[in-house]
């Protein structure tokens, strides 16, 4: 790995910070090179977020335009290829999912790595990082209350217990991956948003972003499961493509490098892009989102099973579950052949 990037962000001779952990801090802005600041780091853009409560039928144009996809985060662009109708359901329709206790718990452990960081350099210790646990559980429960149902029926708390603990091997798994003490990101939990020349708005939160004294940025992204088998390397990659190109049109600077930390299995995935990949994500999105527009308009979302139905909320509004999709909310034209690209769209 080039140097200038592996310590991209090492604090030169140990430089301390002043804010203590787990205090609430304003997250660094502004340190992207480029001439452009409108990337804003604002978590509550909450792009690739859960899908929100369930919408109430629009009356209006207005109210079926607010409905109407407007922009596209790397966890709808991946529903849509997983499945058109399980993005309709989570775009269009925004039916209720049941909080997902693995997903529930890589929220907290990013939570803890990125607080972690308003710790002084010398003090980002594995012991300090559990130590923001509880009271990142207790955040994270203030803010989503529908969380809690997940241990309803653990009247003991001895799954509860269980959950924490792992989520504490984890949070320890990253320091044999990563070490803090030499890291100073220039943004955490970052939400980026662009607009390419077609209008289509790509937008995202980035974990973490490392610049380099000599400019290069360096994307890194926390997973909380284990890496991919070499041959499905690309569909996870394709969610760091997406922001380097969200960054590249932002500002002008094709990132260094992209880098997947997974915390399940102790490996790093990393990847160099050159311009010719962010072109070809961005050729790909074009296509994605031309699909998604022509299903909106046509209201046909063709059902993809896949073994992945398994975790589906939705199998009961599925007609390959024998299920019945809501009255679609929006009017619709008649197909075109075209729509047929909804059944072979894929990471790449
Ligand atoms: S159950 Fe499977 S096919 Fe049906 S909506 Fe969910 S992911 Fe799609």
């Amino acid at each position: 790995m080039d140097s200038s990037i592996e310590d991209a962000g090492a604090v030169p001779g140990g430089a301390e910070q002043t804010e203590e952990a787990g205090a609430p801090q304003p997250t660094p802005r502004a340190a992207l090179p480029g001439p452009d600041s409108s990337i804003a780091a604002d978590a509550s853009g909450a792009a690739g977020a859960a899908p929100g409560p369930e919408a109430a039928a629009p009356d209006t144009a207005g109210e079926r335009a607010a409905i109407a996809p407007t922009s596209l985060s790397p966890s709808r662009a991946g529903d849509f290829m997983q499945c058109p109708l399980l993005y309709r359901f989570r775009v269009i329709d925004r039916l209720p999912e049941k909080p997902s206790a693995a997903a529930t718990r890589g929220t907290l452990v990013h939570a803890v790595l990125e607080r972690l960081f308003d710790a002084p350099a010398s003090e980002r210790t594995a012991p300090r990082a559990k130590a923001l646990i509880p009271g990142q559980w207790d955040r994270l429960r203030e803010s989503r209350p529908e969380i809690t149902e997940l241990f309803a029926d653990d009247p003991d708390g001895q799954r509860l217990a269980g959950w924490l603990q792992e989520a504490e091997r984890l949070v320890e798994r990253w320091f044999t991956l990563e070490d803090p003490t030499r890291l100073e990101p220039a943004e955490r939990e970052l939400f980026v948003e662009a607009e390419l020349e077609s209008g289509l708005r790509l937008r995202g939160i980035i974990d973490r972003v490392d610049v380099a004294p000599t400019g290069e940025v360096r994307i890194v992204d926390y997973k909380t499961g284990k890496a991919p088998r070499p041959e499905y390397s690309e569909g996870a990659l394709f969610q760091m493509k997406f922001y380097a190109l969200v960054v590249w049109r932002l500002k002008g600077v094709v990132p260094r490098r992209l880098q997947l930390v997974y915390l399940g299995s102790g490996d790093v995935l990393t990847y160099d892009p050159v311009l010719a990949d962010l072109e070809r994500v961005e050729r790909k999105l074009h296509a994605l989102w031309d699909a998604i527009r022509q299903a909106t308009e046509t209201g046909e979302w063709r059902p993809r099973p896949t073994k992945l139905c398994g975790w589906c909320d939705h199998q009961a509004h599925c007609p390959e579950f024998g299920g019945t999709p809501p009255p679609y909310p929006l009017p619709v034209r008649a197909a075109e052949s075209g729509s047929a690209a909804q059944g072979r769209m894929g990471p790449d």
